[in-house]
């Protein structure tokens, strides 16, 4: 699928430090040292409303671990998919009377400005699950082949016990959660824990046997159906990277079961761990909720920038938070960014040379992409009175891409 235009990013002179980030398995930062290329996989949107802040939120933070693999000397692949096909989607579809693809086609070219808009690099390969689909249908058929799925009715799910018993992977190894946690959060998050038949209530659907109304794909031996949610992230990464990959990436919300279960699936297709490190971003609030279209109180990119507010302040307003807390969108945190724009440009101007500031910009944002104490430090320059030393601008284009100008 196309994605979207890439922006400028200067090179600086040196390189940066290899970027530690906080890794949920284990529990504290570790260094994200890629082993030849760094492969990122960042999951992507279920294209039903337009691109809100918590998105932006989100791709940004993996945006700043993109910039520092680049500043690090490291060539980057960057994967991100796209869950064309999934229930919200067609439920959506189905309450507007919009075609399920319109709408998904529609929501995608939202997402592809906003992204644009707020200079967050685009992924090297942008992957809808629609595309992918007999790749999946094979992986599915391979996994019934060694005993790690099973048939309930016209539905295929994943024998996380089998696949446990011969693969590197455990269920928990991601989350690190207790059954008890994991139950309640399979059926807060797209699970169907109560569905009679499986042989563990937390074995997610693979493949999902056609029903009157849905769309649906060939699958061979499986019959007509299509894919679920986990499978799809986990092919479509051993499509595009080498596995493990370096980072896996997303909001803390999928930490279980989406990224439990597709390590799961790598583990068990491939005998290898899927990731080397899972980095998990905070979500963002909104009056009160956390911003979700279920619960419709969405701040949307577009209607920002549509109000005539400058992309590069929305980006200084959300880099203000760090990319783990959760964190709650107001007008007050949208006027800090406006703020900062202009005291930053007026410095820009100056022409009494500051302390250089890239060596510690780069000593911050390597601290767990540590972006709001690298704007501490630009701050701090700005109010010593003096104005940007020679490659400051330059720094603070690459590395939090925003272009003062
Ligand atoms: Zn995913």
């Amino acid at each position: 699928m196309r994605s979207w235009a890439r922006p400028e990013i200067p090179r600086l002179a040196g390189h940066g430090p290899v970027p530690r980030v906080w890794d949920t398995p284990s529990g504290g930062l570790v260094e994200a040292r890629p082993l030849a290329v760094a492969n990122l996989y960042v999951c992507g949107i279920t294209p039903y409303d337009a691109t809100h802040l918590g998105h932006a939120a989100t791709y940004l933070a993996y945006d700043t671990l993109v910039r520092l693999w680049l500043d690090a000397g490291y060539d980057v692949t960057y994967v991100q998919n796209v869950t064309d096909v999934d229930d919200p989607l067609l439920e959506r579809a189905a309450a507007t009377g919009v075609d399920w693809r319109e709408l998904a086609a529609g929501q995608v070219d939202l997402f592809r400005s906003d992204m644009r808009a707020l200079a967050v690099i685009p992924p090297d390969h942008y992957v809808a699950v629609t595309e992918v689909v007999p790749a999946i249908v094979e992986s599915v058929v391979r996994l019934l082949g060694t005993g790690a799925a099973y048939r309930v009715g016209p539905d295929v799910y994943f024998d996380g016990a089998a696949a446990a018993a011969a693969s590197p992977w455990h269920l928990g190894q991601e989350s690190r959660l207790d059954r008890e946690t994991m139950l309640a959060l399979s059926a807060e998050r797209g699970g169907d824990p109560a569905t009679p038949g499986k042989r563990d209530p937390l074995d997610p659907v693979l493949w999902r046997g056609e029903r009157a109304g849905e769309p649906s794909w060939p699958g061979g031996p499986l019959g007509p159906g299509r894919p679920g949610w986990h499978i799809e992230c986990s092919v479509i990464a051993q499509e595009l990277m080498d596995i493990p990959m370096t980072v896996q990436g997303g909001g803390h919300d999928l930490v279980f079961p989406h990224h439990e279960y597709s390590a799961g699936h790598t583990a068990a297709l491939t005998g290898r761990d899927h990731a080397a490190v899972y980095a998990h971003a905070g979500l963002v609030a909104y009056r009160g909720e956390k911003m979700s279209k279920s619960l419709g109180n969405l701040v949307l990119v577009s209607e920002l920038t549509g109000a005539g507010v400058d992309p590069r302040a929305v980006r200084l307003a959300v880099l203000a938070q760090h990319y783990r807390s959760d964190w709650e969108w107001t007008s007050a945190v949208l006027d800090a960014g406006l703020a900062r724009l202009r005291s930053w440009t007026e410095w820009s101007r100056r022409t009494v040379r500051g302390t250089p500031l890239t060596a510690d910009l780069r000593a911050a944002l390597s601290r767990d992409l540590d972006t709001p104490a690298a704007i501490a430090l630009v701050d701090a320059a700005v109010l010593s009175g003096g104005g940007p030393a020679e490659g400051d601008l330059a720094a603070i284009h690459a590395l939090l891409g925003v272009e003062i100008r």
